[in-house]
């Protein structure tokens, strides 16, 4: 009989959202009429812009065409999608060649798939609180996880030490769920460090585009260095609203080596061997993304999302609680009031005030005491999700 991969049943069970959803329905049984504000989701609600959606439809229509239509593409991304991505990074000063930008169909696909260049007795750094994938996708690999706690004292921004020493370092800037971005100072530590030990950082990079402090990296590929220890995962999920449509795409610089091994022919030889790439059409999609037409529509999406930030902000700070994030990540990690644990939390604002959000206990046991906001909903429910928080909490 087949032996299954044991190290499933060593997963905790990612209840945080079942748990969520529980108690939500058994309020809405009791409550029928209660209008509630759902302040947690981590979906995107605007539409694709429209630069997006008529690539999109030109696409379709190349489908239809016997002279344009199009069959495999190469595997690690569409020259015309790679070639795009990489002038973008040109833009922030980052030279990459298209060949080190591997398309992809969005970042929690590669945050699993990577693993495959490491070996599995190598050990995974994850600091905490964090996005729950980096833990189970090692777990499920058999790796051993190093777990680093951060905290309000450190801003949730941990330095490097030799105490917490891994061959695989996840870093999450700016952070879901914290929100807290790393400054170019502390990502240089980082480099440093992973250079100095024969690490590689993967870093996830879902929210770089609700950076708006011009003096905070949007990618690591800007550090001195990074190329030699640093992977760099990337989504349109958030960025351009393709949580749906799916793209994403990775950067494997040529300079990254280990053992004699370059990690980008590996990943070049990964890929042809277990996907034949993203379909055509939503390739097409992404290239919008990055044309100037493209690129105003999403900032102008962007804003919106970073208007609901500041309706949440300006209610926290008349209330005066303390929280991170919100003004160059799409997420505020408020710490709870009267010292409630994040659960407590829950049930205190969905009972007194209707409005749902995500407990920090769900991203790690620093967490607790903790409780995260999105700012992915609609204008409305945020407004009116901010005028309940003063009442409540002022
Ligand atoms: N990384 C982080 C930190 C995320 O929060 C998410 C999604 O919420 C992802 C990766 C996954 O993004 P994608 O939709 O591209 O798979």
């Amino acid at each position: 009989m087949i032996t299954p991969n044991h190290h499933y049943a060593e997963l905790k069970d990612s209840y945080l959202f079942a748990r969520i959803a529980q108690k939500v329905s058994d309020y809405q049984a009791c409550h029928p009429d209660a209008h509630l504000l759902r302040m947690g989701i981590g979906d995107v609600s605007l539409p694709l812009c429209d630069a997006v959606i008529a690539a999109l439809h030109q696409a379709v229509d190349d489908q239809a065409d016997k002279d344009r239509f199009q069959g495999y593409l190469p595997e690690c991304g569409a020259p015309f999608l790679r070639e795009a991505i990489a002038a973008h990074y040109h833009t922030r000063g980052v030279e990459l060649s298209p060949d080190e930008v591997f398309v992809s169909s969005g970042a929690s696909d590669e945050l699993g798939d990577i693993l495959d260049l490491f070996d599995r007795s190598s050990a995974a750094l994850v600091i905490e609180p964090a996005y729950p994938a980096y833990v189970d996708a090692n777990v499920m690999a058999g790796r051993t996880i190093v777990h680093l706690p951060s905290s309000k004292g450190d801003g949730f921004l941990p330095e490097p030490s030799e105490e917490t020493l891994a061959d695989l370092i996840y870093l999450c800037s700016p952070n879901n769920p914290t929100g807290a971005t790393f400054s170019r100072t502390q990502l240089q530590h980082w480099v440093d460090f992973a250079n100095e030990h024969g690490s590689i950082i993967l870093f996830d990079a879902a929210y770089e585009a609700f950076i708006e402090d011009p003096d905070l990296p949007h990618s690591i590929m800007e550090i001195e260095g990074a190329k030699t220890c640093a992977i760099e995962i990337c989504s349109l999920s958030k960025t351009a609203g393709f949580t749906g449509t799916r793209l994403g795409y990775t950067v494997v610089p040529k300079a990254l080596m280990r053992a004699g091994m370059s990690m980008n022919d590996m990943w070049v030889r990964n890929r042809t061997t277990k996907t034949n790439g993203v379909s055509y059409v939503i390739q097409r999609g992404g290239a919008a993304v990055f044309t100037s037409e493209g690129q105003r529509q999403i900032r102008e999406n962007l804003r919106y999302y970073k208007e609901n930030a500041r309706i949440l902000m300006q209610a926290l700070d008349q209330a005066g609680i303390w929280y991170c994030g919100g003004r160059n990540a799409p997420y505020l990690w408020i710490e709870c009031p009267d010292g409630m644990g994040g659960w407590e939390f829950f049930d205190y604002l969905l009972n007194e005030a209707q409005v749902v959000g995500t407990p920090g206990e769900g991203f790690g046991a620093c967490g607790k005491g903790y409780f995260r906001f999105s700012t992915f909903g609609n204008r409305e429910d945020t407004q009116e999700a901010a005028r309940r928080l003063l009442d409540l909490l002022s």
